[in-house]
């Protein structure tokens, strides 16, 4: 038996990942779990929004799933998500964009992935005010060749692994010219060793036109930090929207699942959301865990459940509770 560390989160996460951990568990999944809990109730509760204690539990076990967590927008403590990242080393931000019949979309057949250095470029925390009168302010952008490569290596080992054609990286080499200079010109250099897979970059503005013109051409995408988080939401909207995109970050010792959107803490306790990005989430872990099985029984369930459209959540124009929706992805693995 595996055994895994649950971190719920706060506003809608308690919810999505009660619904996705039912799942995994009807799959057949052979799954122990540890409860650990971040964010703001745990700050008020304790003065920390991530005590070690969960970092701890992460490393216990190795693999987490999580529920999104809350960050205060412009003052307040700096988000628990970047932080977990950077304490675990988890520099891979794995964000698939795949359509599914019957959720409403502009598109049919998209099957793009992201992958978003997590670790470096504007969300490494160094901000500061430039004058007294707090009017001035910047933020520096941090990016190495050591990171750069790290990513670059990963998208490609994932395309060698899943079969994907392309690798495209995502930048602004042309006006960022040391920083996007250094990640654009190392990934040239790590394609050179990937002959079987594609190569090309795109200029992120140009990039986000051209995945709303033609989606169809893009494959695997490799962006730096703000960028990959900006692109991969536009990814997701191509697909039906935030409740149907999972996300990974993954590292060399340790790998947390998560869904793409936030805490959303309008719906919170409203059992309205959805949970397929929380559940598909959890199909990214049970494939890390290797129970391909179990990963593709969820996931055809999954396909049947929104194809049929007979319980569907408010987002993807029905009106069923998250928990009914559950209960029918799980009548289908059934
Ligand atoms: P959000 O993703 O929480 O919500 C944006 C909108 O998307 C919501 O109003 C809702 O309409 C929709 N939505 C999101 N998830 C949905 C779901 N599962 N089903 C149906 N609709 C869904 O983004 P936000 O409002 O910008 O952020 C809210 C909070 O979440 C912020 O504090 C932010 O910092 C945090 N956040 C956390 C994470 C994380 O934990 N990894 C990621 C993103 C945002």
């Amino acid at each position: 038996m595996k055994k895994i560390t649950v971190i719920p989160g706060d506003g809608i996460g308690p919810e999505v990942v009660d619904s996705a951990l039912k799942v995994v568990e009807a799959s057949g999944a052979d799954i122990d779990y540890e409860f650990v809990y971040a964010g703001q109730a745990i700050m008020a509760e304790g003065g920390n929004p991530l005590p070690d204690s969960v970092i701890e539990a992460v490393k216990r076990n190795k693999t987490a799933l999580k529920g999104p967590i809350t960050t205060p927008v412009g003052s307040g403590f700096r988000s628990v998500n970047v932080a977990l990242r950077k304490k675990l080393g988890l520099y891979a931000n794995l964000r698939p964009a795949r359509s599914f019949r019957g959720v409403p979309s502009r598109y049919e057949d998209i099957d793009l992935v992201m992958v978003r250095e997590n670790l470096e470029g504007l969300y490494i925390g160094k901000e500061r005010y430039l004058n007294e009168e707090h009017t001035k302010a910047e933020a520096i952008r941090l990016i190495t060749r050591e990171g750069s490569e790290r990513i670059f290596r990963f998208a490609f080992e994932y395309a060698r692994k899943e079969n994907r054609k392309k690798v495209t990286a995502v930048h602004k080499a042309n006006i960022l010219k040391y920083t996007d200079g250094i990640f654009l010109d190392t990934g040239r250099e790590i394609a050179k060793e990937y002959s079987d897979i594609g190569f090309e970059d795109r200029i992120v503005d140009n990039m986000c036109m051209q995945l709303v013109k033609k989606p169809e051409l893009y494959d695997v995408l490799v962006a730096t930090n703000l960028f990959g988080d900006i692109v991969s939401d536009l990814c997701a909207g191509l697909v039906g929207g935030l409740g149907v995109a999972p996300g990974a970050n993954i590292g060399a010792e340790y790998a947390v699942f998560e869904p793409v959107h936030g805490s959303a803490p309008k719906y919170a306790g409203m059992d309205k959301v959805n949970p397929t990005a929380t559940i598909l989430s959890g199909v990214l872990m049970l494939k890390h865990l290797g129970m391909e099985n179990e990963a593709d029984a969820i996931t055809s369930a999954v396909k049947k459940a929104l194809e049929e459209g007979k319980k569907l959540t408010y987002d993807l124009g029905g009106s069923s509770k998250t928990s009914e929706y559950t209960e029918y992805v799980i009548s289908k693995i059934r």
